[in-house]
C-alpha cells in the first residue's frame, strides 16, 4: 500500500516544474523533486535553478519538512541520451526563435524524454512507497511536444500504473491549462508565501542570463504578461 500524499516529481528548475512544487508543497504533499541532467544545452543552468527552489523550499519554515531528501536528487543521463539528435542538445545545431508552434521548434524536441524521466520517477516511487509521480507538462507544450499532450499522458499513467502494480499513478495537474493559466492559478496560491518564480530559469540557450527569444522565453515572457506580474529574472538586453 502506497503512502497517500506523496509524489516523486520530475523538475527541471524551469516555471512549471516550480510551479508544481508549489502546488502539491502547500496542498500537502510530501516530495521527493528530481532534476534530471540528460545534456541539453540548458540543463547546467536549470541545474543551479533547481538547487536554488530546492534550498528556498528545504528552509521554508511551514513546507521545509514535506520535501523528503536531504540533499536534492540529481540524476545524470547524459550517457541514456548520448546518440539522441535535437538542437537542444550540447551536440545539436542552434536554439531556433520565435513562438513554440514554429515548425522550427520541432528542432527542440528531445524524443522519448518524459517517457524515459517517467519511469525513473516510477523506479523511485515504488521502491519507496510513494503514490504519484508528478510532471509539470501543460496545455501549451501540446504544439510540438508529443510526450506532452493528454492522450500520451493518459497512456502514460496507465502504463506506470499496470507497470507498478497498482501502486503508483500520474499527476499531471496542468494538462488542461497553459503556462500563462498555471502561473496565475500559483501566483494566487500564496498562503504559505509566494511561489519562488524568480529563481527559476526558462531559456533554452547555455548563457547566464535569458535570451527573451527562443520559444521558450518566448512563452514565458506571455505567461507573466497573462498572470499581470512583471517577470522578475534577468534578460539579455534588459527585454523585460
Ligand atoms: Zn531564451
Amino acid at each position: 500500500m502506497s503512502k497517500p500524499s506523496t509524489v516523486v516529481l520530475a523538475m527541471s528548475g524551469g516555471l512549471d516544474s516550480t510551479c508544481l512544487l508549489h502546488n502539491f508543497l502547500v496542498r500537502g504533499f510530501d516530495v521527493i523533486p528530481v532534476n534530471f541532467q540528460y545534456g541539453s544545452k540548458h540543463n547546467a543552468w536549470e541545474g543551479v535553478a533547481f538547487q536554488r527552489v530546492y534550498k528556498h523550499y528545504k528552509d521554508h519554515p511551514l513546507l521545509g519538512e514535506q520535501i523528503q531528501t536531504n540533499l536534492p536528487i540529481q540524476i545524470v543521463l547524459d550517457a541514456a541520451f548520448r546518440y539522441t539528435e535535437s538542437n537542444l542538445m550540447k551536440t545539436g545545431g542552434e536554439i531556433p526563435e520565435g513562438h513554440y508552434e514554429a515548425e522550427n521548434m520541432k528542432l527542440t524536441v528531445v524524443p522519448g524524454r518524459n517517457t524515459i524521466f517517467a519511469s525513473i520517477l516510477a523506479s523511485i516511487a515504488e521502491s519507496r512507497g510513494y503514490s504519484y509521480i508528478g510532471l509539470g507538462v501543460h496545455r501549451g507544450d501540446h504544439a510540438i511536444y508529443p510526450d506532452c499532450r493528454q492522450e500520451y499522458v493518459e497512456a502514460l499513467a496507465k502504463t506506470i500504473n499496470l507497470s507498478t502494480d497498482g501502486k503508483v499513478d500520474v499527476a499531471a495537474p496542468f494538462i488542461g491549462t497553459d503556462k500563462g493559466g498555471l502561473l496565475k492559478r500559483t501566483l494566487e496560491m500564496d498562503q504559505h508565501g509566494p511561489c519562488p518564480v524568480h529563481l527559476t530559469r526558462t531559456c533554452y540557450k547555455d548563457q547566464k542570463n535569458s535570451c527573451g527569444k527562443c520559444g521558450s522565453c518566448t512563452e514565458r515572457l506571455e505567461a507573466f504578461e497573462f498572470a499581470g506580474m512583471a517577470d522578475p529574472i534577468e534578460y539579455d538586453n534588459d527585454i523585460n
